[in-house]
């Protein structure tokens, strides 16, 4: 099927503008294409859930706006949970997240503008978006989270290892991100390389040296963000 079998005959003003309709057509279809559908930046290859397909709500405080110049790892340190989706995942994180409440350290935590973490990587792979990359997160432990991209990992890797989906995500969407934003492998880093904190566990912190090893060193040239 051709592009202009499907475009429909229109008159405006007694001219046939049929060609100068699929031309504009076609510019609209190219354009697309050299986006990903949601302009998300995730590849294809994993499975993305935006935050309107978890069922968001809106941030409750004001954010700070910033851009990613590292990647920075956190595991969620409570344990996997396969049969929990991620949707309901995320919906309970927020919720935590937009309130006071407790750590399970017992130390109080502040109401957050929103989910702290930019990108969640469930069990069974799926990638959830959390705040939106533009504004700075937010971190239970005294350090700037401004100019980190936080990806959290569902787990508590000091006892659990990455499910197989997980490494497979990993693997695509930090040297995805390290592109989109140009950001050199010395740059990946965890939690704990800037608070005293365990986070993200000694079994996913033990993956970092091999994650660095996938960020091409051509992530500091051109940005396809
Ligand atoms: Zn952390």
């Amino acid at each position: 099927m051709t592009l202009e079998s499907w475009i429909p005959l229109v008159t405006i003003g007694g001219t046939r503008c049929t060609v100068r309709l699929a031309l504009a057509l076609a510019t609209v279809a190219l354009a697309g294409c050299h986006r990903s559908p949601s302009g998300s930046g995730i590849p294809a290859g994993v499975r993305y859930v935006p935050r309107a397909e978890w069922g968001a709500r809106p941030p409750v405080l004001p954010m700070r706006a910033h851009v990613p110049v590292r990647i920075t790892i956190h595991h969620t340190g409570v344990a996997q949970d396969p049969r929990r989706s991620v949707e309901s995942k995320l919906i309970g994180l927020q919720t935590f997240s937009q309130r006071d409440d407790s750590l399970a350290s017992g130390r109080k935590k502040p109401a957050w503008a929103d989910v702290p973490y930019h990108y969640y990587v469930a069990v069974d792979g799926a990638v959830a978006e959390g705040r939106e990359w533009r504004f700075v997160g937010d971190s239970n432990t005294p350090y700037d989270p401004t100019g980190h991209l936080l990806i959290v990992v569902e787990g508590n890797f000091e006892r659990d290892t990455l499910s197989s989906a997980q490494r497979k995500t990993l693997d695509i969407l930090v040297p995805s991100q390290a592109r989109r934003f140009r950001i050199p492998e010395a740059a990946l880093g965890a939690h704990r390389d800037y608070a005293q904190t365990s986070c993200p566990g000694r079994a996913l912190y033990a993956e970092l040296p091999r994650l660095r090893g996938l960020i091409p060193s051509v992530a500091t040239q051109g940005n396809q963000r």
